[in-house]
């Protein structure tokens, strides 16, 4: 939610965005016309990365406005077919794989076919697995420039969680636990459970296994999600797991809080951009010496995977880096 009382119209969230290339001045002018009710050209240039709610000093949150704006006035232009084709994803089966007693639950979302072999991993044994319609966070809305469907959907798609009856949950997808971390406490939504981040999951499942951990001793350049400008707090659990499998995460520029999107939300509105992203990322995973590009979301996968083997760079899930690091 934008918190239009917090804005002092500096310009910096417009200033840093890595998309726009915006002096201070213009960036201020459009954050003037924005908070005006107008909609200036940011408003459908704009990736959808929300970083720049991540270097807003007061906390008001200028992406959720762009984003409103967006869906106010449908400047991002996304092809009726992929709004069609975003919605289906309501349809999907809901799954319930029964685990072991005791174990914690894990939802995948609506990424299960993208993710299915990656579960086949003694790091999720005795997991009960939780996917489908009924377990969909609705997040990737903000990507289609509808954040509206994402307020609607919260509460539904917690109650069904809280269901489950688990005091933990662990979420596969990053997506979901913006949603049960950041956006459920935006919407006032209270969550009766525990949302455990992936990364959290693996970092204590390998300090259980540490006798049995082989360093990998690579490098790599690591991809974020855009979900996670909204949680970039467990970055310290993906350090951590990366320093107990023997993995090297050299400085880059476009990590952190400057990492960049992976180019998927553009491909349905303008693909030369996306490219383009996409190659300032690998350029950049490149210059570093990164043997490997790690992933977290399925959706940077898919879009990155073909250009990182193209520049002998093995794109990796995090949770295959870990399986690799144990079956030595
Ligand atoms: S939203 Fe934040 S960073 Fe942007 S102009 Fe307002 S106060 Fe500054
Ligand atoms: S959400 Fe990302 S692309 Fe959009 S204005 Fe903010 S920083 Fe730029």
């Amino acid at each position: 939610m934008f918190h239009a009382e917090k804005c002092d119209f500096c310009g910096k969230c417009l200033e840093f965005c890595p998309y726009a290339g915006y002096d201070l001045a213009r960036a201020r002018k459009e954050m003037r016309e924005l908070v005006a009710g107008g909609k200036p050209p940011i408003v459908g240039s704009c990736v959808t990365c929300a970083s720049c709610n991540m270097v807003c000093p007061t906390k008001a949150n200028p992406f959720d406005l762009i984003n409103d704006r967006q869906e106010e006035t449908g400047a991002l232009g996304i092809p009726e077919q992929a709004m069609q084709n975003f919605a289906k994803l309501h349809s999907l089966p809901t799954v319930i794989k029964k685990g072991r007693e005791g174990k914690p639950v894990m939802n995948i979302c609506i990424v299960g076919d993208m993710v299915r072999e990656l579960l086949d991993n003694p790091l999720f044994e005795g997991l009960t697995v939780v996917e489908g319609a009924d377990y969909f966070c609705t997040v990737g809305y903000i990507h289609l420039g509808k954040p509206s469907p994402v307020k609607k959907e919260a509460k539904r798609f917690i109650a069904k969680l809280a269901a489950l009856g688990s005091d933990e949950i662990v979420c596969f997808h990053d997506d979901c636990y913006t949603m049960l971390t950041t956006l459920a406490d935006e919407f006032g939504i209270k969550v009766p459970f525990r949302p455990v981040h992936l990364f959290e999951y693996l970092c204590r499942e390998l300090e259980n296994r540490k006798d049995k951990i082989r360093k990998l001793g690579i490098r790599i350049a690591y991809q974020s999600p855009c979900a996670s400008r909204y949680t970039p707090e467990k970055e310290i659990y993906l350090d951590k797991v990366l320093q107990l499998i023997g993995v090297e995460r050299p400085a880059r520029k476009y990590e952190r809080q400057l990492a960049l999107c992976c180019g998927a939300p553009l491909m349905a509105r303008d693909r030369d951009r996306a490219a383009e992203v996409k190659k300032w990322n690998i350029d950049d995973a490149k210059s570093v010496g990164a043997e490997a590009m790690v992933f977290l979301c399925p959706m940077c996968y898919l879009n990155l995977r073909k250009l990182c083997k193209d520049d002998a760079i093995n794109p990796v899930f995090i949770t295959e880096l870990c399986r690799k690091a144990l079956s030595a």
